[in-house]
């Protein structure tokens, strides 16, 4: 079977391990097309995983099943050797509001702590604050996660150029075999129509987050502009959230993410400097000792926003090609790092259900 995923970012980069990992299609010719891998909102997360309360799948049930997936799969690479080299390590946070207290709705069902923090906690961060919470989660740094995942397709295509010439001493054949017929190519195109592919695969899987809005007509699909800035302060360990978007996360790869902003519906991705001048002014007051902290970079990224939540669904394709449907896996907002092996979970079994359904058709 050859399957094709449209979209190099985490969301596309995701279902590509999965979908290695699905004994169904584990053996597919499965290649990726993507207008970009490096010029993607997926580097410019800072890659929490805090799920809010405003994420949403089809029903709750599903959404749960997401956030739980993907932490556990974000858990176990973080537990095995390759966690360093994959950019995913556990993280404490800290949050401050005089507003509400902070509720954590979906979280507390999956990470290990979640608590009300005690008044000693208050006096870690300056101001004066109503209402505090304590989670211990972790972080993905796409910069390193998104190399380490394309490096692993790499090494399967390395493989797949090789054979092995086995000598068998009694019958005196050379008996050749091809290590592993499903590479993963990584293919750079921009795509004007998803139709394109309808005659070179057997299925589409469109993770193509905001591209989706052009490429599927999608007009629930919302820009939500993000700016960060990118400094050096190796002396932070833990997160520190508070009011107006204000965050301070320490990376994996020694640089902190100070943020943010979101401008809804908004499509500029120039960096503006008043606004990098109030994050750091909001972060510094929260956070006095950032003052030290020169800015190493700014980035301003778009958040792929889908007003009904996530598309994770199955769309027929016409009759006459040889595709059987799209999968679309789509549209995660500001929480695509953490959600994206949930997400991709539940688009690859929509499509094995398909599969295996319709074996005796050609069509949906
Ligand atoms: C400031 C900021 C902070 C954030 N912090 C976090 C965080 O802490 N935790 C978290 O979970 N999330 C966070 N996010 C959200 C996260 O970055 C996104 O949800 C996630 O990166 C979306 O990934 P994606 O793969 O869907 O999209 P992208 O990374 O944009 O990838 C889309 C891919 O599709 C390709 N593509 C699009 N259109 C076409 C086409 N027509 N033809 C071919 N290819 C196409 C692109 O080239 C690209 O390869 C943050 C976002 C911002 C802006």
């Amino acid at each position: 079977m050859k399957v094709v995923i449209v979209g190099g970012g985490v969301v596309g980069l995701t279902t590509a391990l999965q979908l290695k990992k699905n004994n169904y299609f584990a053996n597919s010719d499965i290649n990726i097309v993507a207008e970009s891998y490096d010029d993607l909102v997926s580097y410019v997360a800072a890659g929490i995983f805090r799920v809010g309360d405003d994420y949403s799948g089809p029903t709750k049930n599903i959404t749960r099943k997401w956030i739980n997936d993907s932490y556990e799969f974000y858990e176990q690479i973080q537990k095995s050797h390759e966690s360093s080299v994959a950019g995913i390590s556990k993280i404490s946070c800290y949050m401050y509001s005089n507003i509400a207290p902070i509720k954590h709705h979906w979280m507390k069902q999956v990470i290990p702590v979640c608590r009300d923090i005690t008044p000693n906690e208050f006096n870690l961060v300056n101001g004066s604050w109503k209402y505090g919470s304590y989670l211990e989660t972790m972080i993905t740094q796409c910069s390193s996660y998104l190399p380490w995942a394309r490096n692993k397709f790499a090494k399967k295509n390395n493989l797949n150029a090789q054979y092995v010439f086995l000598y068998c001493k009694y019958k005196m054949t050379i008996i050749i075999y091809r290590l592993n017929e499903c590479g993963t190519k990584l293919l750079t195109k921009k795509l004007e129509s998803l139709d394109e592919l309808y005659d070179d695969y057997d299925l589409i899987i469109n993770c193509t987050g905001l591209g989706a809005k052009r490429l599927c007509n999608d007009s629930h699909m919302i820009p939500i502009r993000g700016q960060v800035a990118k400094v050096k302060a190796p002396w932070l360990k833990v997160c520190f959230y508070s009011e107006l978007d204000t965050y301070i996360i320490p990376g994996t790869d020694g640089y902190c993410t100070l943020g943010g902003t979101r401008d809804f519906n908004s499509m500029t991705t120039d960096i503006c400097q008043h606004t990098h001048r109030s994050i750091r002014e909001r972060c510094e007051h929260l956070l006095p000792s950032l003052t030290k902290a020169p800015t190493v970079k700014q980035l301003v990224g778009l958040r792929p926003y889908r007003e009904g939540g996530v598309r994770v669904e199955i769309e027929k394709t016409p009759s006459g090609h040889r595709a059987k449907g799209i999968v679309h896996n789509y549209g995660h907002g500001g929480y695509g790092v953490c959600t994206a092996p949930g997400t991709s979970i539940f688009a690859i079994k929509l499509a094995e259900d398909v599969f295996k359904s319709s074996s005796s058709s050609s069509k949906l």
